[in-house]
């Protein structure tokens, strides 16, 4: 008897720890941030300013750049400048000041680093079909900055150690190592997933088609470009493949009207 009411005991409690657990699954997704429990920290709760990740920022992509380099020229420039405003006309507000920088590089990508820096590849744009084509590969790269993407993968990859460090100057090696951790790496899937949402979001509100990404996608799939190892772009068919998708799923609200941006493309190209 004494052995059959332990017995008992035990399958209540455990019937009592079933109950619990299935009420908490059930109300949990009703109780606001508990359903979505962010285990991976923010910048954000991290306590990173943009004042201190611009720091960051430039401190970062002057030594990136020390070694590249740079391209500008009149066509070049004013072309860029012409996307550059149609995108900040369709960012209305951002928390950063976004700057364009070009660099040769033949490999086809374009990377942004902490407080905004968009580091553009020649080779992005000799592969751009049109200047919408770039114009959304550059609203996904400001995607990752407002978003900030940017400074979580790097808060990921050095550690708030290093961080602090840069914030206040930081020495050469720690620079370096943080530049090597940055680009080795990359942003995760669900990441890539909200720059292309925002991207494209960007894009419908310049007046640029947001079918212009999938565009791009479509012929770096065909062009057996996408395994570079630094490819933030490119990542792997498959990969490309769902994002491909969900850019023709996209919904472009109703009334939607297109402007092209006036540019000569081929010019600008040949000017590089
Ligand atoms: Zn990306």
């Amino acid at each position: 008897m004494i052995k059959s009411s332990i017995l008992a005991d035990f399958f209540k409690l455990v019937a009592a720890f079933v109950i619990v657990w299935a009420v908490f699954t059930l109300v949990a997704d009703y109780i606001p941030g508990f359903s979505n429990v962010e285990f991976k920290k923010s910048s954000e709760s991290l306590g990173i300013s943009i004042e201190n990740e611009e720091r960051i920022g430039d401190l970062i992509l002057e030594m990136y750049l020390a070694d590249k380099t740079i391209v500008s020229n009149t066509t070049l420039d004013s072309g860029l400048l012409v996307i550059y405003n149609r995108l900040m006309e369709g960012l209305e507000e951002s928390k950063y000041e976004i700057k364009f920088y070009v660099v040769e590089s033949e490999m086809v990508n374009a990377m942004t680093f902490p407080g905004g820096n968009v580091v553009i590849n020649t080779s992005l744009i000799e592969f751009s079909d049109s200047p919408e084509e770039f114009a959304a590969v550059v609203a996904h790269e400001i995607g990752h900055t407002e978003l900030r993407h940017v400074i979580d993968r790097m808060a990921a990859e050095v550690g708030m150690t290093v961080l602090v460090s840069l914030i206040t100057g930081g020495d050469a090696t720690v620079i370096h190592e943080a530049i090597g951790a940055f680009i080795s790496n990359a942003f995760s899937r669900s990441q890539e997933s909200e720059a292309d949402l925002f991207g494209m979001e960007l894009l419908e509100r310049s007046h640029i088609d947001p079918k212009s990404i999938g565009q791009f996608f479509e012929r770096l799939n065909e062009s057996n470009l996408g395994f570079g190892e630094r490819l933030e772009l490119l990542m792997s068919h498959p990969h490309n493949n769902s994002r491909l998708e969900s850019s023709l799923q996209y919904q472009i609200e109703e009334g939607f009207s297109s402007r092209p941006l006036p540019l000569d493309w081929n010019r600008i190209k040949a000017s590089l």
